[in-house]
């Protein structure tokens, strides 16, 4: 998979993608992120790339001129499957948008600034819009780098063990059961008795109702936001 993102701050992603897992999936060539900073897209010696909103009100507007280019020349050299737009108001971010986009080829991801991208970007170009959440960012590239996290994770190959990423939350439409780990007893809380039974049948139901109880009370209406 490759993954082309246009962005004023390139350095964001330094620390997300030079560590673990999506660090060891570029280095297993699973995936392969290329990073564009849109001010080499732009003609004037000031590199400018944002401009006052028609209308007026408060905050610039990103220039639709240096978008176009950078899209434009990104496709000229391959095909892109979506070219994802980081919005507030697009669909929210969810384990079964993950799973569908860690099957494409090649995407690009357009990060905003300021008050937003000039509506024509988004009509003429983007494909897809996806919002990290109901709040409002600074900027796409933290919302891009959650993204590409949650998707280049569930390409296979990417996690040693090829079930981990399968028993997660949201995989099966329920949130995953507690975990614990050595010891047994600390100052007296104790791992509950069923897990270390060795009984894999009731270790296994046991997962399935405490993963089925904690949907209810956590995410009740969870099976229909996926
Ligand atoms: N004025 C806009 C917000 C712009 S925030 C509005 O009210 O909708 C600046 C940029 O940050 C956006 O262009 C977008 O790329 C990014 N951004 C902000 N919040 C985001 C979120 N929740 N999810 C994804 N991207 C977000």
């Amino acid at each position: 998979m490759r993954i082309d993102i246009i962005t004023l701050f390139p350095e964001m992603f330094e620390g997300p993608f030079s560590e673990s897992i999506v660090k060891r999936a570029q280095q297993k060539g699973l995936v392969d992120i290329h990073l564009h900073q849109l001010r080499a897209f732009t003609a004037d010696k000031h590199r400018k790339v944002d401009d006052y909103a028609f209308s007026g009100g408060a905050g610039m507007v990103m220039m639709i001129r240096p978008v176009a280019k950078c899209i434009e020349s990104l496709q000229s050299e391959r095909e892109y499957d979506e070219v994802i737009y980081m919005s507030p108001d697009g669909k929210l971010l969810n384990q079964t948008m993950a799973n569908t986009l860690s099957l494409k080829g090649n995407l690009i991801m357009l990060c905003g600034h300021y008050k937003g991208i000039d509506e024509r970007i988004r009509e003429h170009f983007i494909t897809k819009e996806i919002s990290i959440g109901n709040y409002v960012l600074s900027g796409g590239e933290l919302a891009a780098a959650v993204l590409v996290d949650s998707m280049v994770r569930l390409i296979p190959g990417v996690l040693g063990d090829e079930t981990s990423a399968l028993s997660d939350s949201f995989q099966d439409g329920l949130v995953s059961p507690p975990v614990y780990t050595r010891p047994r007893d600390f100052r007296g809380w104790k791992v509950p008795e069923i897990l270390l039974s060795g009984n894999e049948r009731l270790i296994a139901e046991w997962k399935n109702e405490q993963a089925v109880k904690r949907t209810k009370e956590r995410r009740p209406g969870m099976r229909d936001e996926c």
